[in-house]
């Protein structure tokens, strides 16, 4: 393949937001680490509930870390006769860790068509489903929600620094190489004549 080549200030643009992702994503990577740990005794959620004027319906937005998977929830619930009296308002809710965070059906609650549910190694999707809860014939809800589990998260941030890892480790080699063969650590320049600085690069050579 053929290596593209830019100029030396767009590679040294991109080495630095290379750089900074790297930086970032070791951070991250950290971070759920440490949110994985405590996800198996404490059990955190954020909620946002929205309430329109009228009252007849509300939307709930939900992020939940239990046990070690992150559960995001998209709720709308209507009544269609009965008010609530709530504001729209922030939750943080901390509690002892219940469960791994996949969708539990409510005996009173029925989907239709059905509920369209997708789960696989600890991933879970449910696709805007349809249901109403038996007890109250007048009340609705749509339910979109997917559980990532926090072992995908941390693979994916572990990527770039494993990946800055692999090319340092490259890099060392080479230079290792380079002077193994009496070459310019810098440029693979032949210095056997010249050992104390490149002729080709100016390196100063140790
Ligand atoms: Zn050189």
């Amino acid at each position: 393949m053929p290596r593209v080549r830019y100029n030396p200030g767009v590679r040294r643009l991109l080495r630095n937001m290379l750089n900074a992702a790297t930086m970032l994503s070791l951070v991250l990577c950290v971070a759920t680490v440490v949110l994985w740990v405590r996800s198996g005794s404490i059990q955190d959620w954020l909620i946002w509930r929205d309430w329109p004027p009228d009252q007849l319906s509300f939307d709930t937005q939900m992020i939940r870390v239990s046990r070690g998977g992150v559960q995001v929830r998209f709720f709308h619930q209507s009544h269609g006769q009965n008010r609530w009296n709530e504001d729209t308002h922030f939750e943080y809710r901390r509690q002892k860790a219940a469960q791994y965070p996949v969708y539990q059906e409510h005996p009173n609650d029925n989907f239709s068509p059905g509920l369209k549910r997708f789960t696989t190694l600890g991933f879970e999707l449910i696709a805007r489903a349809k249901g109403m809860t038996g007890n109250n014939p007048g009340y609705s809800f749509t339910l979109t929600m997917f559980t990532v589990p926090l072992y995908a998260v941390v693979l994916l941030f572990v990527l770039l620094p494993a990946f800055s890892l692999l090319r340092l480790g490259r890099r060392r080699r080479r230079i290792a190489r380079r002077i193994a063969q009496g070459c310019c650590s810098a440029c693979g320049y032949d210095v056997r004549a010249t050992p104390d600085r490149c002729p080709e690069c100016g390196a100063v050579l140790g």
